[in-house]
């Protein structure tokens, strides 16, 4: 016990630093986010965070959204409980056999127009489970994705610089 103290003490733990933030680039890349939601759908944007079956390695990124120093429901992107509010569908993980149906089930609750997203490496294409006897594979194998963020996991700038494509794309492309 004493040498595990005098260990932590003498030297530095196994973790990373976190890299420096930027609230410049934080709040310009929100403050777009919410012009093209409000141009988009004249509102703000709805999300509904579907786990379909991942590590939760991808949830702590999407959680630290809604953190103190990301705050993004200052730029009107928030997170909703039901997918009958929601705009966009966030979904992580690969998905697994136990979750088919429950992402079924909340593809259809949602309204159109709707977006899906399936985020980090896993939702694109099962990733690390990839061939699981437990997995379907990727979000897409059971509905249609609008847009992939990559990433294990992908961190909160690069989901807010997903939402913002997905945005644009829907601008351009407006579902029916
Ligand atoms: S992409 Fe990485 S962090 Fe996200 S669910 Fe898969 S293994 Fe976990």
């Amino acid at each position: 016990m004493r040498r595990l103290l005098a260990d932590g003490l003498l030297h530095r733990p196994m973790t990373e630093w976190a890299p420096a933030p930027d609230p410049e680039s934080l709040a310009e890349l929100g403050a777009r986010v919410d012009i093209a939601a409000r141009r988009r759908l004249g509102r703000s944007l709805s999300i509904r965070q579907v786990d379909a079956g991942s590590c939760n390695g991808c949830e702590l990124e999407i959680h630290a959204l809604n953190n103190a120093f990301y705050d993004l429901e200052r730029f009107g992107l928030r997170f909703v409980a039901s997918p009958r509010h929601a705009d966009v569908l966030l979904v992580t993980g690969p998905v697994t056999r136990n979750m088919r149906e429950a992402l079924e089930r909340t593809w259809h609750a949602t309204p159109g127009p709707k977006w899906v997203v399936a985020v980090g490496d896993c939702g694109f294409d099962g990733g690390v489970f990839a061939g699981s006897y437990a997995c379907l594979g990727g979000v897409s194998a059971v509905v249609p994705v609008d847009l992939h963020i990559p990433g294990c996991p992908p961190d909160p700038i690069t989901l807010l610089q997903g939402l913002l494509a997905l945005l644009a794309t829907a601008a351009e492309r407006p579902k029916g």
